[in-house]
């Protein structure tokens, strides 16, 4: 991500060039009605590091990319004249400056070309290069601490015992990190023991910018994040939000790292991170521009629910309306622990807090997934 503005080294294009194989003329000295017939008496290719000047009245043979000679002010296309020995035939009188691809006309010289806080997407590296920007200055990766909290945990390759679940979140949560952004240091599996979260959750926030942790945010006995940070010099600035799955999100400060608390729900866990957790973590890569990738959907299914929270629903969809919105399909219950929903989904539908009633037709918002 690019930390400071550039300027261009050079105008792009640098010279006036052909954007056409043609041939370069000078159209006012065709004189008179047409046709006219012209000496062909230059021939220029892209690469030409000779400066050439046209020989007024007559045209230069030039291919895509060669610099226009001086004194020419259009290209004719060499499919629209007719060519014979050493000469060309042109029915037509072209347009001024047709087929010229004026110097600067891309980017003028010493014009800034790029902004900071920009992702440098492959178009964007193409024009660095273009504009003669061999080096710039980015940002450095957010560095990022994750870790899963939960007696009942156990890692997917492990033996499962009862009691136990497999540890779906860290993986998750990885995935959903791995970007060019963001640097992840992988704390694993922490005990329900409050003194080793604490610790831990002070060791990731001493080397990291950011702690992201799963589980234990609620308020019951065996949830012990909360407690771990009011322990420490931790600073919790949110510990509900009003949506639906991930009530018990958590935000906050420890030391000089920001901290996330994710319910331990793995729905809950991905809707909390999408919804809030990456916004916040763009801000921290110091990126400016906020992927707007929400479009308008229509909603295939009817579902009463209870007002005052923000609700996430997973939807699929196969089919659209007249005007080409999708018509979306509710997938599962949307239950907060539920892993076959979201994976399954197409996209993630955001219920309004005050919408009582979802009725066929309602027109919602849907982010892809
Ligand atoms: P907690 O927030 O710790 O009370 O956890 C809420 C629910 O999510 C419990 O049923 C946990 O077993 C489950 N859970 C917590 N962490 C994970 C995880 N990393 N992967 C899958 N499920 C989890
Ligand atoms: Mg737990």
């Amino acid at each position: 991500m690019l930390a400071e503005a550039v300027t261009a080294r050079t105008a792009l294009p640098p010279f006036d060039n052909s954007a056409m194989d043609g041939y370069a003329l000078d159209s006012t000295t065709l004189t008179g009605a047409g046709p006219w017939t012209l000496d062909v008496t230059d021939r220029i290719a892209a690469g030409e590091s000779r400066d050439h000047a046209l020989t007024p009245g007559t045209a230069a043979r030039i291919f895509t990319g060669a610099p226009v000679p001086r004194g020419a002010d259009c290209v004719v296309m060499q499919e629209k004249v007719e060519r014979k020995a050493g000469l060309i035939v042109l029915t037509f009188r072209p347009d001024l400056g047709c087929n010229i691809r004026k110097r600067g006309e891309d980017v003028a010289p010493g014009a800034p070309c790029l902004d900071p806080g920009i992702r440098l997407t492959p178009p964007r590296l193409a024009l660095l290069a273009g504009c003669g920007l061999a080096q710039v200055t980015v940002r450095r990766r957010v560095r990022i601490a994750i870790l899963s909290t939960g007696d009942e945990l156990v890692e997917p390759s492990r033996h499962l015992a009862h009691g136990q679940i497999f540890n779906s979140n860290r993986v998750m949560l990885r995935a959903l990190l791995t970007c060019p952004w963001a640097e992840i240091t992988d704390f694993g599996i922490l005990r329900d023991d409050p003194a080793r979260i604490r610790g831990a959750i002070r060791d990731a926030a001493d080397s990291h910018d950011v702690v992201i942790s799963s589980g234990g945010v609620s308020a019951g006995e065996e949830d012990h994040i909360l407690d771990a940070l009011r322990a420490g010099d931790a600073r919790l600035d949110v510990l509900k939000v009003a949506i639906r799955p991930g009530k018990p999100l958590t935000v906050g400060r420890v030391g000089g790292a920001m901290f996330f608390g994710l319910p331990g729900n793995p729905y809950a866990a991905a809707i909390t991170f999408s919804q809030i957790v990456r916004p916040a973590l763009r801000r921290v890569a110091g990126l400016r521009e906020d992927p707007d990738t929400w479009f308008p959907a229509v909603s295939g299914f009817d579902y009463a629910r209870r007002t005052g929270r923000r609700e996430f629903v997973p939807v699929t969809w196969s089919r659209r309306d007249a005007l080409g919105r999708p018509v979306l399909e509710r997938l599962g219950p949307g239950a907060s622990a539920s892993l076959r929903p979201i994976a399954q989904a197409m996209g993630i539908a955001a219920l309004p807090p005050e919408t009582g009633r979802v009725a066929p037709g309602m027109v919602l918002r849907v982010e892809p997934i």
